[in-house]
């Protein structure tokens, strides 16, 4: 069966305006090399606008880092409103991501918040989940999922799922070069899937869950190769536009099979 896959690109806290322009020059012209794929990018808040504005014409989307869990304009210094996002452009918005869990302290219920808040502008969430080395060591990898999962599913409802996406990302993988293997990642999707389906079969069948953790061109095929991996969220890698187009590369050629 043909599976359309989905890349996207966590620019986190990097780029000069000069950088993105090239970055994105490139991806505009070889992205339609992988008409199958969806792809994204993540910038920094402050590179939004200019950035949505080079991708109109491209079927090349664009996300937010972050979004606040506020559903109003507010009091809320340094904050940026879901609608606000939204008016620049963005498609998506990222929460959870494991730097805003643990550098930045937010619990599950402010992320869970920000999953609602970002569904109420009209944003598409990218629920970001993903357990500790600790927690794996600890053989509690599967019961750190079910807490991030349910704390949205329990807030927001499980319906809330449908038209969004998860990205399954070990936090000890992230920016370490140290990849789950295949296996692993297979094991953590499924038992996303699993969770999901145990509750609404419909959404469990159709929700993409993507895995982020030191994804590379050399390792995209293996990983997009398992049943229950739709595609990747992609950080260092995404950087550079001959490793993340190998990676939209690898996306394709697994829809082509
Ligand atoms: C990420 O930031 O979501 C990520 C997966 O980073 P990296 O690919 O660099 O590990």
């Amino acid at each position: 069966m043909k599976r359309s896959l989905t890349v996207m690109g966590n620019w986190k806290m990097n780029g000069t305006r000069g950088d993105n322009e090239s970055l994105l020059r490139e991806l505009v012209f070889e992205v339609k090399k992988f008409p199958s794929v969806e792809v994204a990018v993540f910038p920094p808040a402050v590179f939004i606008d200019a950035v949505a504005q080079q991708l109109v014409g491209s079927p090349i989307r664009v996300g937010a880092q972050d979004v606040c869990e506020q559903l109003k304009p507010g009091a809320f210094t340094g904050e940026i409103l879901g609608a606000m996002l939204k008016e620049l452009g963005c498609r998506y918005a990222l929460v959870g991501h494991s730097e805003r869990r643990h550098v930045y302290g937010e619990t599950d219920e402010r992320v869970a918040a920000k999953f609602a808040a970002a569904q109420h502008s009209g944003l598409t969430p990218v629920l970001c989940v993903g357990e500790q080395l600790e927690d794996r060591e600890g053989g509690q990898t599967e019961a750190v999922l079910d807490r991030q999962l349910l704390a949205v599913i329990d807030q927001a409802g499980i319906a809330s799922l449908r038209g969004a996406l998860i990205a399954y990302e070990p936090v000890w993988a992230i920016g370490t070069g140290k990849t789950a293997s295949p296996q692993q990642a297979q094991a953590a999707h499924a038992h996303i899937r699993g969770l999901i389906a145990a509750r609404d079969a419909k959404i469990a069948g159709s929700i993409a869950i993507l895995y982020g953790g030191s994804v590379k061109a050399d390792n995209a095929a293996e990983l997009f190769a398992q049943p229950d991996v739709d595609g990747g969220l992609i950080g260092g890698a995404s950087l550079k536009a001959s490793e993340f187009l190998a990676i939209c590369g690898a996306a394709q050629a697994l829809h082509d099979e």
